[in-house]
Formats: structure tokens, sequence, C-alpha cells
């Protein structure tokens, strides 16, 4: 299981820090409800977080392939990169889409650990997937932009200085094709916390930091626009890809570590005189997702490869978070199983992993949509919606 891929300084430097927040550290965290703060800090100061940030700007200028390793290593540690996700996708809008005056103004402090840019607010209460449909609004009053509306499971709102928000700026009615007429906007959330936004919390399944956010005439200055008025969520999706596929490999990582567990269980546990891994009514179910694991695995590096060299990625982002996101809840499922009464005790950190790694069937996209992706886009099937 150990990876001899050319990312090994990658992975020991990761695990190094890693070896500083050991399962104590997230258990407690979790039983809190707490954010990781001194682990996220730890990230950010050891430049783990501006890796996809080009040199220029001061980050590392890594591809999406080391970065997905960085976060692979993280939850193969233990840990749970959903903490810290958004900031290497979000920057990435910045970086495609943003001018050159934006560029200079957030990536040099996003990369000295100023700034953090965790948050992305696009999913909506009322509209959920169907995107397009969304009824935030941002009109424009000459030099900025008065936005109205709702968004809901908003994540790292709490800990983060600037939030990418998708708004309508063209009423649907209004538009060609639905997918126009939306727009991104860089928004500070500070100083919009005290001019039209609220933040309330969702208590949830997973610790994740998960909030609904309301906009009651909060004024946005122009210049956050990003790009084009009206082009917002085609810059949108242009991320996507990178975000699922940083998503598989943390999956891959947290399929790892449940079989790393339940190996070392299956070894030790001896009950009937014998380690209860001697029995194939244990062992195969280990061996089978690792299987599964290391397949998934193999797409999320070819998703990686595609889009560090620009080539077209999206069937291959999609099927490797589809497969990941399913290995390593499987496999989450066979830890519980091989540890017994033990799997559910929270000491044992399988209960809270568990919960963790289920969230990927269901953010940022859940399972159906993917296959309706490889249905539409690569078999070419009737659309649906
Ligand atoms: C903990 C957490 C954190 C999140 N963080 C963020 C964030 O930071 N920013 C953000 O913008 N969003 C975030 N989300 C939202 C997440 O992206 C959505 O929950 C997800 O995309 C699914 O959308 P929905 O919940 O509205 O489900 P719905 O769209 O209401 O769908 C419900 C179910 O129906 C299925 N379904 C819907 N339409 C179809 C169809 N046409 N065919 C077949 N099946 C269909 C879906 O697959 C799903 O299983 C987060 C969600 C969670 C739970």
């Amino acid at each position: 299981m150990e990876q001899n891929d050319e990312f090994q300084e990658i992975r020991s430097g990761v695990r190094a820090l890693c070896a500083d927040f050991p399962d104590e550290y997230f258990r407690t965290i979790d039983a809190q409800r707490g954010y990781p703060e001194r682990f996220v800090d730890a990230l950010i100061q050891a430049g783990w977080l501006s890796a996809m940030i080009p040199e220029e700007y001061g980050g590392s200028g890594l591809g999406l392939t080391a970065a997905s390793v960085i976060m692979e290593e993280i939850n193969r540690c233990g840990g749970n990169s959903g903490a810290v996700h958004g900031q290497m996708y979000n920057m990435g809008t910045v970086l495609r889409n943003g001018s050159r005056a934006q560029k200079e103004r957030y990536l040099p402090r996003i990369a000295a650990g100023e700034l953090r840019i965790q948050a992305m607010a696009v999913t909506e209460p009322t509209t959920g997937t169907d995107t397009t449909r969304l009824k935030t609004t941002a009109v424009r009053k000459e030099d900025r932009y008065v936005v109205n509306g709702q968004k809901v499971w908003i994540s790292r709102v709490q800990h983060s200085d600037l939030m990418i928000l998708l708004a309508r700026t063209t009423a649907l009615a209004e538009v060609r094709k639905k997918s126009e007429g939306m727009s991104i906007f860089i928004v500070d959330v500070k100083e919009a916390l005290r001019r039209g936004m609220t933040v309330r919390p969702i208590p949830n399944m997973v610790n994740h930091e998960t909030n609904e956010l309301f906009f009651d005439n909060l004024e946005v200055p122009a210049e956050n626009l990003i790009g084009e008025e009206g082009q917002g969520f085609r810059y949108i999706l242009d991320g996507l890809n990178a975000e699922r596929t940083l998503i598989a490999a943390e999956c891959i990582g947290d399929g790892y570590w449940f079989i790393e567990r339940a190996t070392r269980y299956a070894n030790e546990r001896v009950v009937f005189d014998r380690p209860i891994g001697k029995n194939q009514g244990v062992q195969f179910p280990i061996a089978e997702v690792y299987i599964e694991v290391e397949a998934a695995n193999l797409m999320r590096y070819e998703a990686a490869r595609l889009f560090d060299n620009q080539l077209p990625c999206g069937a291959e982002a999609n099927m490797a978070k589809y497969l990941a996101a399913k290995a390593s809840w499987e496999a989450a499922n066979m830890c519980l199983q091989t540890h017994g009464g033990f799997g559910f005790a929270c000491e044992y950190d399988i209960e809270r992993k568990f919960r963790e790694t289920r969230l990927y069937q269901v953010a940022p996209i859940s399972t159906n949509l993917i296959f309706s992706y490889i249905a539409e886009h690569v078999l070419g099937l009737p659309r649906s919606f």
C-alpha cells in the first residue's frame, strides 16, 4: 500500500505535519463540534494550501496531481480535508477568471496566509442541483452590485475572509441560454457581515462548518465581479473538475485509512483462539475494498493528469469522484464491520471517519448527477432535464 510515486517528498512532508495532530486531536474537535484551527494554521504556514498558486504570486506553482496528494495524505493520516479544501479550488477561480488587478490583490496574500478563500456560495434551498434557476440576484447600481437572496450549505464561511458568490445578474426569462446571466463575485466576508449578510450555522451529521446565508441588500463593489458579467456559471463549472478530483483524492486517503485500520485490527484481534483476519469471511471484504480503492486511484490520477495538461477531463473527474466516494464508503462499512462493537466506540475514530466519508456521495455533487453527466455528455443519451 506504500505509494512509490514521484510525490514522496510531498507525502512525507504532509505526514510529518499531520504527526503533530494525532487521532485524539481530531476526535476532540469532533466532540466539541469545533474547527481544527491549529491544524489549518499549520497547513497554511507550511504553504500546503497555496500549492496551486503560481510562484509569481508567492505559491508553489504545483499542479492538481500534487495538490491532490496533499489532500489524500491529510485524510490518510486521519484528518479531514473538508475543513480546508475550499482554498485549493476557490483560488483557482480567481486565477483562471480574475483580472490581473484581482490576482495581484488577493493571490499573494492568500499564499502568505494573510487571507483565506475557503467559501463558495452556489447552492440554494429552493433550487438545489438545478443551479441555473437560482434566485439570488445581484443588481448593478452605479459602482456596486446589490445582492438579495439566500444560500444553503455554504461551508467554512465562519473561517474564511473571502467567499466566491454566484448570483443572477440577468433574469432567467431574459437570457438566451439558462446557463447565461449569472455572475460570480468575490465577497469580503467580514465586510458583508456588517452590510447585509447573515450567517446561520447548520448543525449536521459531520463536524463540518456549513451555513445558511441570507442577503438583504448586500452591496458588493463592482470591481469584485470576476470576469465578464453573465458568464459566472461557466467559470464555476470550469472549477468543478478540480474540486471533484481533489475530493476523489480525499476519498482515496480515507479508503487507505480504513483498510490500514481494518488490516491491523484483523491481525491483532483474537477470537476463537485465532486472529479474526485468519477467517476468509473477514479478510475477503478487506481485499475487495483494497481492489476498489486502487482502481479508483487510477482514475483519480488520470483525471489529474488530463487537468494538468489542460485537456478535457470532465468525464474522468466525475468518474474519479464516483469511484473514489463509493470505494471509501465501502471501505468505511467494511472497517466498521471488522471492528465489531469497538467500531462504534468514538475512541477508535472509525465512526467519525465513517460519517465524514459518507458526505462525498452527496456533496459537492450527488451520485445521480454524475450518472446523468456520463449518460448524457459521454454516451449521448437524451437530456433528462
Ligand atoms: C455538508 C455539506 C456541505 C456543503 N458545502 C457546500 C458549499 O460549500 N457550497 C455550496 O454551494 N454547496 C454546498 N453543499 C451543497 C451540495 O453541493 C448539495 O447538497 C448537493 O449538490 C446536492 O444538492 P441538494 O442537496 O440541493 O439536493 P437536490 O438537488 O435536492 O437532490 C436531492 C436528491 O435527488 C437527486 N436528484 C435531483 N435531481 C435529480 C435528477 N434530475 N435525476 C436523478 N436524481 C436527481 C439528487 O441526486 C439527490 O440525491 C454542501 C452540502 C453538504 C451536505
